[in-house]
Order: C-alpha cells, then structure tokens, then sequence
C-alpha cells in the first residue's frame, strides 16, 4: 500500500470518483451544446416577440435575440471560441 504525500485528510479514491464525476459532467455539456447549440430565449420565452406593456397585442421582435427566439448557449460560445483560435486555418 502506498502512502500518499499529500496532506490532504479525505481519501484518495473520493477524490478521484469527484474527479471523473466532473469530467463527465462537463463533456456531457459539452456535448449537448455541441448538439443543441441554442436555448430559448428567457427574455421573450423563445416567441422572438418584445411583449408588448399593459397586456396589449405582442409589437416588434425582441431585442436580445433579433426575433429568433434562441439564444447560443454559454457552452457553445465557449466551443466557438476555442474553434476560433485553435482551428483557425482548418476552418476555411
Ligand atoms: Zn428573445
């Protein structure tokens, strides 16, 4: 049995278990912006439509999201940002 250096007081092996915990958490999101790269838009509900004041009809788009509805995720701002500068001359 090895004895570990670190003076850290919980076990090694929760440690790790944590670990992969994270790592697969993160690459699950990661995945699912990869594959859903848009949300709905929290602003207009993913409608695409500014709510109009006083309960009256719906008028003009919403600004935030230019009338889509969707808005990219974080983590797929993320993936493009690293797209940008990792893959720069793969891209073209
Ligand atoms: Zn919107």
């Amino acid at each position: 049995m090895p004895t570990f250096a670190a003076t850290a007081t919980h076990d090694p092996a929760v440690t790790g278990l944590f670990v992969v915990a994270l790592i697969v958490v993160t690459f699950g999101y990661a995945v699912a912006c990869w594959l859903w790269p848009f949300t709905a838009c929290r602003r207009c509900h993913g409608t695409g439509k500014r709510r109009a004041l006083f309960g009256g009809p719906a008028f003009g788009l919403c600004r935030r999201c230019d009338g889509t509805g969707r808005r990219l995720r974080p983590g797929r701002r993320v993936i493009n940002y690293l797209r940008t500068t990792r893959g720069r001359d793969t891209n073209r």
